[in-house]
């Protein structure tokens, strides 16, 4: 009779030991290549979502391990091309390390992978749970955005939670105001025109916690921020890369005649600010290339810059490298984004499109923080958003519009 029970239970262990993947998630991302149960060994490329821009943002759900057993993920570049016959570089799927959550909340890095001579890295991992969730990054998906605000309206009786515009799929792109619309100070910050860098939204995060935190009174009382936390939500919502979308994605469609309603509602709210009250400082949040350090991209007349846009501009970059510093010290000098070519295309950029439509005070800058790192976690990630925050109050202190 024990003898049976110990073949049934093995029979039940081999059973449930089925590696399956699952991406019926908001975010969830995985074209399975290949698995190989014998060898617990799974391999994924991000799948293509055709005209949503790149292929290099994974996320998936891994069903049927056995807990305290190690298994391998390998992560190789989606063979397709994304657009036209460009395919994309393995390197931008392939971070450092991959990351792992057990309860969906709490995000580790692996140990770091190996890349093979033929460009596919491997993760081994340790199944810490029968289903664990792995990813390119800490995800930030739509309800996360949604948790996200709700906090911070319930911690602060003043904010007003708004709806920025909806989607071409129909989505909620949602933003809060805090302070009073009437105060003497204007800002305006947002992530995710390119939905694969989930890291500019954790920056979003930690940057808004710490606003909305004790140690941001002064700043709040004379100060009103609007804060996007993701812009481009279908693609987020789907697990599609955004970048270079067709026929171009969020951060190129900053035109006269945007095709995402989003972009539109924030250039007329940039507008209608800048005309009523006057906008001191707009920041957008990226991730860079895998080997780009926390950095910057300035104006690309910075060096021709005089005056009051000189000063305002070396001055934030001076505070900025003093205070954002952990877990990696932002670049203090600011980089410039020259392989955007055209000026046309300059000025399709959120950043270019607010410095053409506001004024010689006003700051426009777009900050990458690097992703391809173990530090990068949604701690690290939020140190950086709470160091942004302090340059801010630090950069408010002096009035941006004195002459
Ligand atoms: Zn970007």
């Amino acid at each position: 009779m024990i003898q049976r029970l110990f073949l049934l239970s093995l029979f039940v262990i081999t059973a449930q030991a089925e590696l399956r993947v699952r991406t019926d998630f908001e975010g969830g991302n995985a074209e399975v290549v290949k698995i190989d149960q014998a060898t617990k060994t799974l391999r994924i490329m991000p799948a293509l979502h055709e005209g949503r821009g790149w292929p290099c943002w994974w996320s998936l759900k891994l069903e049927g391990l056995t807990v305290g057993e190690a298994f391998t993920l390998e992560v190789q570049a989606q063979n397709k091309p994304y657009r036209d016959k460009t395919v994309l570089a393995a390197s931008w799927c392939q971070p450092k390390c991959a990351w792992i959550s057990v309860d969906g909340e709490t995000w580790q890095p692996s140990a770091p992978g190996t890349l093979s001579a033929d460009k596919v890295m491997s993760y081994t991992i340790p199944a810490g749970a029968a289903q664990i969730s792995l990813a390119w990054g800490p995800p930030f998906v739509p309800a996360d955005a949604d948790k996200l605000l709700t906090d911070i309206a319930a911690k602060l009786p003043e904010a007003k939670r708004f709806e920025l515009a909806k989607t071409r799929g129909g989505r909620p792109v949602q933003g809060i105001r805090i302070g009073n619309e009437n105060a003497a100070h204007q800002v305006w910050v947002g992530s995710r025109q390119h939905a694969w860098e989930a890291g500019g939204s954790q920056v979003g995060r930690g940057f808004i916690q710490w606003y909305a935190s004790d140690a941001a009174r002064a700043l709040r009382a004379n100060t009103c921020l609007h804060f996007i936390p993701i812009m481009d939500v279908d693609n987020a919502a789907i697990g599609a890369g955004g970048k270079d979308a067709v026929p171009r994605d969020h951060n190129r469609d900053w035109a006269a005649e945007p095709i995402y309603p989003e972009v539109a509602a924030a250039q007329r709210m940039i507008r209608d600010i800048h005309t009523k009250h006057g906008l001191d400082v707009f920041i957008d949040l990226h991730n860079p290339a895998p080997k780009d350090p926390v950095f910057f991209f300035g104006p690309f007349a910075f060096e021709r810059m005089t005056g009051v846009q000189q000063r305002n501009y070396q001055r934030w970059i001076d505070i900025a490298a003093a205070s954002i510093v952990e877990p990696l010290k932002v670049d203090p000098k600011y980089h410039f984004a020259n392989y955007v070519k055209t000026e046309e295309e300059r000025g399709r950029m959120s950043s270019g499109w607010v410095r053409a439509n506001t004024g010689a005070a006003t700051i426009s800058v777009t900050l990458e923080t690097c992703w391809n790192s173990p530090l990068m976690s949604v701690e690290g990630y939020g140190k950086i958003g709470a160091g942004l925050g302090r340059a801010l109050m630090t950069y408010l202190q002096e009035n941006p519009r004195r002459e």
